[in-house]
């Protein structure tokens, strides 16, 4: 094989990969609906076009993931906001959050005053180590935040006996899962609420958006004026040209409405989540098989009752010996050069975001709190590399490729040990 494509080399494939975001007439045919139909937002007048839009993603939210209530919200931060301030969690609350994820995860918790606990996770996995979280937990503690992380869904057995047994809400953060299963339920439906991400990355997406979803219709209704700005859908169909939203009583609120667009982007793209998810699944079993021929790789485990992941992206392990020494965003720019698409580095242990550790804002009481050093989030930010979840909207040609590219960029790996005054 020829050098690297990072050195000059010829690259392993120069094909188009799919774009992420994807557009379906269906998707257009229903923007355009919203945009003559005179309402754009759930605090918009009543037309005679029937129910907004921001309820008919909400049912068809709910019944998709097997719940009785959906609270659409502008985004996964403000889901999580929601759901916690829903939960009667504030300031000087603590809130468990696992070291590798989305800094929102714990901005979210700082953001309504309480205290982010960062705690690691299960270096096979990725995602919270149940045992870390019960070393964490103190006097304050209010909710354990799961989160499904890539391609996995957290171990739910161990955090709910965890949550049982300190009389502790567990918030499933389902921002990278929508749509995967676990012991005959939907991730996101097991634990106390479950919130979602609808940002543009997220395999179910109107741009920007979110959601959250329970069970419990007093926790819903809270959700519901939380992020309405403390009002609620009337009972009764409101007359045309009316508002369909009322007070509902005392109590601190904010406007986290998606608008109408967005909610219908989402009704249309829920429809094709089902067969994504599953095309999805079925490339990178194919691209894990391939992996395994070549060695040297490992995969991110799964909890078990696991029935199904989402894959938002593929984390793949490098355990070859050829890898040490070299960093894994190296090698990601040495596969994005033979690929021709972004291959990337997971996140860096929580408390590592500039965000969280730019000093203290005046509008903040708090700042998060790390107990134990996150050993497990460090190595699994240095030692993985990621595959988006669009590269899988392809064929097992595609796969083969991406294998290609792994075994090239191992078996030229000596050539990209930093050479001496090169930043490594
Ligand atoms: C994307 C994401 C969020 C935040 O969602 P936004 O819509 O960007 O606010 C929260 N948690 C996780 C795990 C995410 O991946």
């Amino acid at each position: 094989m020829s050098r690297l494509a990072l050195h000059g080399g010829t690259s392993v494939c120069s094909r188009p990969w799919p774009k992420w975001p994807q557009s379906t007439a269906k998707t257009e045919r229903a923007l355009m609906a919203v945009m003559r139909s005179g309402r754009w937002s759930v605090s918009g007048l009543e037309t005679d076009d029937g129910p907004a839009f921001d309820s008919r993603f909400a049912e068809a939210f709910a019944r998709y993931n097997g719940v009785n209530f959906c609270v659409p919200t502008a985004n996964g931060t403000s889901a999580l906001m929601c759901a916690m301030q829903a939960l009667g969690i504030g300031a000087g609350d603590e809130v468990i959050v696992p070291g590798l994820t989305w800094v929102a995860c714990a901005s979210a918790v700082l953001a309504i005053n309480a205290v982010p606990v960062i705690v690691d996770i299960d270096p096979l996995s990725l995602c919270l180590s149940p045992g870390a979280v019960e070393a964490a937990i103190g006097p304050r503690t209010r909710a354990i935040m799961a989160v499904h992380l890539y391609n996995a869904v957290a171990d739910l057995d161990g955090l709910l006996a965890l949550a049982q047994k300190h009389g502790l809400d567990l918030i499933e953060d389902c921002a990278q899962a929508h749509g995967a299963r676990w012991r005959g339920q939907r991730v996101g439906s097991v634990g106390k609420v479950g919130t979602f991400s609808m940002q543009n990355g997220k395999v179910l997406t109107s741009g920007e958006g979110g959601a959250c979803i329970c069970d419990d219709p007093q926790l819903a209704r809270r959700i519901y004026r939380l992020r309405t700005d403390g009002r609620r859908l009337r009972c009764e169909p409101a007359p045309l040209g009316h508002m369909s939203l009322e007070e509902d009583g005392p109590g601190f609120a904010q406007n986290a409405c998606l608008s109408e667009l967005q909610a219908a982007v989402l009704l249309s793209r829920l429809e094709d989540l089902d067969l994504e998810n599953t095309q999805r699944a079925l490339q990178a079993k194919a691209l894990r098989s391939h992996l395994e021929e070549v060695g040297g790789f490992g995969f991110q485990h799964t909890a078990p009752g696991t029935e199904a992941t989402t894959l938002y992206h593929f984390p793949v392990r490098l355990e070859a010996p050829e890898f040490d020494g070299i960093s894994a965003a190296r090698i990601g720019e040495a596969l994005s050069a033979e690929l021709g698409c972004w291959v990337h580095t997971p996140y860096p242990p929580l408390e590592e975001f500039p965000l969280l550790a730019s000093g203290y804002s005046p509008r903040l009481l708090t700042s998060p709190r790390v107990p134990e050093p996150l050993l497990h989030a460090r190595a699994a930010h240095q030692r993985h590399v990621v595959l988006a979840h669009w590269l899988f909207l392809t064929d097992s040609d595609a796969m083969a490729q991406i294998a290609d590219a792994f075994a090239k960029v191992k078996q030229h790996a000596a050539s990209l040990h930093a050479r001496q005054g090169e930043r490594p």
